[in-house]
């Protein structure tokens, strides 16, 4: 490291001051959530927000020594109901990078064994003054009730197969860095469609920023109900309209972008797949599938990957792939909604 880099003001983004840059990107800043639980409510202009400000997050991420201490004084407090390494890894990074005191609480080291519920756990972090309290669980909807009950702010990190939202800002950042714009775009999920909460999120996310979806899997790991015709009246908007597709080589053909999902063991019942070998001899995403897509698509994966069974092994590292730039971007995306927090925190106090 030279001595130089400590001379640099740590507050600067490209010579600005951190809040000086980050001002000018506030400035048309459409936001409104005390919480981030899914995507669903959040409009182009509100995701348009955060990947305006995740790029000059990426500014401070890029520089020799990133730190911009803007959240000095905010607590954020990490409680993982599941396993997880790099969603936690990258929140903490992000909270780190901007300054702010950074706690993480996983379910088998707290009360929780003790017989402690969700809902005093949250009261409890709640009372220490949490600003922020980024949650994962293997329940579908514990985020939503979390947020009933603490005054910080409830962030998604993952609920069951239901939502993932800061994945599909992360993806959605991450495709605007190389096609620009996400209209009319065709993205392909394949894989293990019913307990991704990666694709729900992903559903409405890419939706609102004109994509056209097509969900791609066997029929057991995609049920009729994701089509929107094919649910009750009172279920129609219960997702956003996609395509859906069973043949993989029909679903990538002329695809901007695909996306491999893995598959979910976790949460399947028995008897969804004949075999694993028979899975990724119909739905691995090789090189070959991929020559139908369109020459300059975009390969992705939110991690973490099962090579030689949804995704080739040649592919996930070759020059389409963008997993590795989908990490990183992940933890830009969480250091703007923290600021976004933080400010409509400070605005209402
Ligand atoms: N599902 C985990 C996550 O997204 C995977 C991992 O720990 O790498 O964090
Ligand atoms: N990391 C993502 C998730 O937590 C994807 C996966 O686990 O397959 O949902």
């Amino acid at each position: 490291m030279a001595i130089s880099d400590f001379e640099r003001p740590l507050d600067s983004v490209a010579g600005q001051s951190v809040e000086g840059a980050l001002g000018a990107a506030s400035q048309d800043v459409v936001w409104n959530h005390d919480h981030v639980l899914d995507l669903d409510d959040f409009s182009y202009e509100e995701i348009e927000s955060v990947i305006t400000l995740a790029g000059k997050m990426r500014e401070v991420l890029d520089r020799r020594i990133a730190r911009a201490p803007i959240l000095r004084g905010f607590t954020m407090i990490n409680l993982f109901f599941e396993p997880s390494t790099r969603t936690r890894a990258s929140f903490e990074l992000a909270g780190k990078v901007l300054g702010a005191d950074v706690i993480s609480v996983s379910a088998n080291t707290s009360s929780v064994v003790k017989g402690e519920s969700l809902i005093d756990t949250v009261k409890t972090l709640s009372a220490m003054t949490a600003d922020a309290i980024v949650m994962r669980h293997g329940m579908s909807g514990a985020p939503y009730l979390a947020s009933k009950y603490t005054r910080a702010s409830v962030i998604n990190a993952g609920d069951g197969s239901h939502a993932h939202p800061t994945q599909a800002l992360l993806d959605i950042y991450t495709l605007k860095q190389r096609l620009g714009d996400l209209k009319d775009k065709k993205i392909v999920m394949v894989g293990d469609i019913s307990h991704s909460r990666v694709a729900r999120s992903g559903m409405w996310g890419f939706s609102a920023m004109g994509a056209n979806v097509v969900l791609c899997g066997p029929p057991t790991l995609l049920p009729s109900g994701f089509l929107v015709n094919e649910r009750p009246e009172h279920a129609r908007s219960a997702l956003p309209d996609v395509d859906i597709e069973t043949n993989i080589d029909v679903a990538i053909k002329d695809a901007d972008v695909v996306m491999a999902l893995r598959l979910q063991k976790e949460r399947q019942q028995g008897g969804l797949l004949p075999s694993l070998h028979e899975y990724s001899r119909l739905y691995q995403v090789t090189s070959e599938r991929l020559s139908k897509a369109k020459s300059n698509h975009i390969l992705m994966h939110p991690g973490p990957k099962n090579e030689g069974i949804e995704i080739g092994g040649d592919v996930a590292s070759g020059s389409n792939s963008t997993i590795e730039e989908q990490v990183t971007n992940g933890v830009a995306v969480r250091m703007a909604l923290l600021y976004l927090i933080a400010q409509k925190n400070q605005r209402e106090n």
